[in-house]
């Protein structure tokens, strides 16, 4: 029997201790550790990887603060175009969403897209059809609204431009508010979930790299389980979390030397801003970013739970 762990993280970008206030911090932690909790929960009892990043996902994706599902970014027509994608370990199994509205859980919809469709990655409306058949939980527009992600298209709705998940005028900070976890289950099964609202005025169906198997999630019991962050343009470009793996894979990296490796060193010389979360079958977890801070947290078989912000 393997010691669980799981990991997660609500986004990676600029954000500063000055600009915090201790009521946001505390929140955004309560945050964090709901979803630690529900997802050890799973595991401490012998439940799988799958169901633990799942159910981890599922609770940041009901706590407004983060971008995904509840408080999802809104797009230049003023709506709610949500991502998310599953990945397990043990057999290479994925599934994958991309672009659907007023689903509560995207990332529930992308397990069920695995087990239950035949396929692995749906799209738009139609994917909203096979969710409607298999009874997952929709809800209204209203459920989606949060003033903060409001504000900040109205900030740039009226431009051609897109924003990633920031909240630059008020407050200061950059964020990049994608939600994701990965997990190591007692019988050494890993697996990684991820899930987005994508930027602020996105248009034209924009699709970033966290619904994308390989570029925002990856998950193999050979090498690792990998959830991203940041700016999808460049994870989908370099190909991230299958990267870490193949590193892993055919030279022998570690996960810590692929993770800064491709972090720290290719993201950055490419010019792109993120950072992700991964763990192996050993239970060793990386949270490395090359931004200011990631919103992250570890909790491990029978060790105190670690929360994070800032650098
Ligand atoms: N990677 C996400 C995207 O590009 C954004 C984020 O991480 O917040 O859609």
């Amino acid at each position: 029997m393997k010691k669980h762990a799981i990991a997660i993280h609500g986004g990676a970008g600029t954000i500063l201790r000055t600009l915090m206030t201790p009521e946001k911090e505390a929140q955004y932690k309560q945050g964090l550790q709901n979803a630690l909790l529900v997802g050890n929960e799973i595991l401490s009892r012998g439940g799988s990887s799958l169901d633990a990043v799942e159910a981890a996902v599922m609770s940041l994706e009901n706590f407004p603060l983060f971008n995904a599902g509840k408080g999802a970014v809104f797009t230049n027509k003023g709506t709610h175009e949500m991502d998310a994608s599953i990945m397990e370990g043990k057999n290479l199994e994925a599934g994958a969403v991309s672009g659907v509205s007023n689903l509560q859980n995207p990332v529930h919809l992308a397990k069920v897209i695995m087990q239950k469709s035949g396929h692995v990655f749906l799209q738009g409306a139609d994917a909203e059809l096979f969710a409607k058949k298999m009874n997952l939980p929709f809800q209204e527009n209203d459920y989606f609204y949060t003033e903060e992600r409001y504000k900040q298209w109205q900030d740039v709705k009226d431009t051609e431009g897109y924003q990633l998940d920031h909240t630059v005028l008020e407050t200061g900070e950059k964020k990049f508010g994608t939600v994701g976890a990965v997990a190591l289950d007692v019988f050494g099964n890993l697996a990684a979930a991820t899930s987005t609202g994508g930027m602020t005025n996105k248009r034209f169906g924009r699709v970033g790299d966290s619904p994308v198997i390989g570029a925002g999630t990856y998950a193999n019991n050979h090498t690792c389980a990998i959830s991203c962050t940041g700016h999808g343009e460049y994870f989908l470009r370099a190909v991230v979390a299958y990267d870490i793996s193949c590193l892993m894979e055919y030279k022998g990296y570690t996960l810590n030397q692929a993770c800064n490796f491709v972090i720290k060193d290719k993201l950055v010389k490419m010019g792109g801003e993120g950072g992700l979360i991964g763990i192996d079958t050993h239970g060793n977890i990386e949270l490395c970013f090359n931004s200011e801070g990631m919103y992250r947290g570890i909790l491990r078989q029978d060790e105190e739970m670690y929360l994070g912000i800032y650098e």
